[in-house]
C-alpha cells in the first residue's frame, strides 16, 4: 500500500511533457521532479535566490534523485495562491510567509513575526527549540502541508518617510504602506496603513501618494530606490524584528520520500535558514554604509515616546490575535513563554554585551 502510494505520489510530481513516467521501483535511482511555487519575484535578491538556493541545495544534496525547480510569483501561480497550491499538490513545495496565510489561518501570523516580539535568533530558537515548529506543523496540518524555517530577514528598518516623526501626534493621518499586525496598530495611533506590492512603492512614495512605506531593511531598501523617493529613512522595525521566512512541502509528497530523502529535505531547510540570516546580516550593513556615506540617507531612529505608544497598541493587537480561537491562544502561550524567558535571559547575555562593547 505504502509502495503504491509512493509510486502515485512519485508520478504526480514529476514534470511531464505529454506523458505520465511513473518510476517502476524505489530506488537509488528513482527521479522524483518537485516544483517549488514562491511569493517571491524570480531570482527577487535574498529572498527570491533563497528559495533558489533550497532548490539547488535538494537537487544536489539528493545527486538528483529529487530535482527541484523554483517558480517565481505569477509563474505558476499567483504569490498568494502558493500556500493552496502546496496543499492541493500542484506545488510539491512552496516559500514564503506564514503572515501571507492569515485570511485562512489567522494564528499563522505568529510563525512570521509579531510586533515588538522576537528576533530572528529568539524565533528560531523557539520553533527549534521551543516547541514552536511542533505548533506550526499542527496548524499546517489539516491543509495537508508541512511547514519548516527557511529564513529569516532580522530585524527590519521602520521604513522611509517623507514627513518626519517627532512625536505620536505626527502618526495621526500619516499614510503608510505597511501590513499585517503593524499596520493594524498604525490604524490605532490614527494613521492610515495601506497594502502596495513591492513593484509600486518607489514610485507612490515619490508621487505622494503615501507619506511612508516600510519595505525590508537596507538591502533590499537600496536595491528599490527608496532613498531617491524619501526624505527620512527611520528605524527600528518594531513591526517586523526577526521575519521567519518559511519553506511549505505537500504531505503527502513529503512522506512518499525514503527516509535520507526526507532528512536532506529537512537539513536542506535548516541549512537555508541559517544562510539566509547571515546573508541579511552581511548585505545590510554594507547596504546601510553605501545609504549613509554614498546617498547621505539621513537616518533616524524613532523617538522613545513614539515606539512607547506603538508597544503600548501591538500589545493589545497581538493578545486579541491570541484571543480569536482556541489555536491562537495555545501559540500565543507557547511563544509568550519562551519570550519572556528567552528575554530574561538575553537581558544578561546578548544585550548587555550589545551595551558594553
Ligand atoms: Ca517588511
Amino acid at each position: 500500500m505504502k509502495r503504491r502510494d509512493f509510486i502515485k505520489n512519485a508520478s504526480i510530481g514529476a514534470v511531464t511533457t505529454g506523458s505520465v513516467v511513473a518510476p517502476a521501483i524505489v530506488s537509488a535511482d528513482t527521479k522524483i521532479k518537485w516544483k517549488m511555487v514562491t511569493t517571491w519575484p524570480k531570482n527577487f535578491p535574498v529572498l527570491g535566490t533563497g528559495a533558489n538556493q533550497l532548490a539547488d541545495l535538494i537537487t544536489e544534496m539528493t545527486d538528483g534523485r529529487i530535482k527541484v525547480k523554483v517558480y517565481g510569483a505569477g509563474e505558476l501561480v499567483p504569490a498568494f495562491e502558493v500556500f493552496d497550491a502546496v496543499s492541493r499538490g500542484t506545488a510539491q513545495m512552496g516559500h514564503g510567509a506564514a503572515y501571507y496565510w492569515k485570511g485562512k489561518i489567522e494564528e499563522a501570523q505568529f510563525f512570521s513575526t509579531v510586533p515588538f516580539g522576537m528576533n530572528a535568533q529568539e524565533m528560531t530558537s523557539w520553533l527549534y527549540y521551543g516547541g514552536g515548529l511542533e505548533l506550526w506543523r499542527e496548524t499546517y496540518e489539516p491543509f495537508g502541508v508541512i511547514p519548516a524555517a527557511a529564513g529569516n530577514t532580522t530585524v527590519q528598518m521602520a521604513g522611509w518617510f517623507n514627513k518626519e516623526i517627532n512625536s505620536t501626534k505626527d502618526l495621526k493621518g500619516l499614510k503608510m504602506r505597511i501590513p499585517g499586525l503593524g499596520g493594524e496598530v498604525l490604524k490605532r495611533a490614527g494613521g492610515t496603513p495601506v497594502n502596495l506590492p513591492g513593484g509600486e512603492l518607489f514610485t507612490s512614495l515619490k508621487s505622494g501618494a503615501i507619506d511612508a512605506t516600510e519595505w525590508v531593511g537596507p538591502y533590499n531598501d537600496l536595491a528599490f530606490g527608496l532613498h531617491k523617493a524619501a526624505k527620512y529613512y527611520y528605524y527600528p522595525g518594531w513591526h517586523e524584528p526577526g521575519t521567519t521566512l518559511e519553506a511549505i512541502i505537500n504531505k503527502k509528497s513529503f512522506e512518499a520520500l525514503p527516509a535520507d530523502l526526507k532528512s536532506i529535505v529537512d537539513n536542506a531547510c535548516k541549512i537555508v535558514n541559517q544562510n539566509m540570516t547571515m546573508e541579511y546580516v552581511a548585505k545590510n550593513n554594507t547596504a546601510l554604509d553605501t545609504l549613509i556615506n554614498k546617498h547621505k540617507v539621513d537616518v533616524r531612529k524613532l523617538p522613545d515616546d513614539v515606539l512607547s505608544k506603538l508597544k503600548e497598541l501591538s500589545n493589545d493587537v497581538v493578545s486579541e490575535l491570541a484571543s480569536k480561537n482556541k489555536a491562537a491562544q495555545k501559540i500565543y502561550d507557547s511563544y509568550n513563554k519562551f519570550y519572556k524567558q528567552v528575554s530574561a535571559w538575553n537581558e544578561i547575555s546578548e544585550k548587555i554585551y550589545f551595551n558594553i562593547r
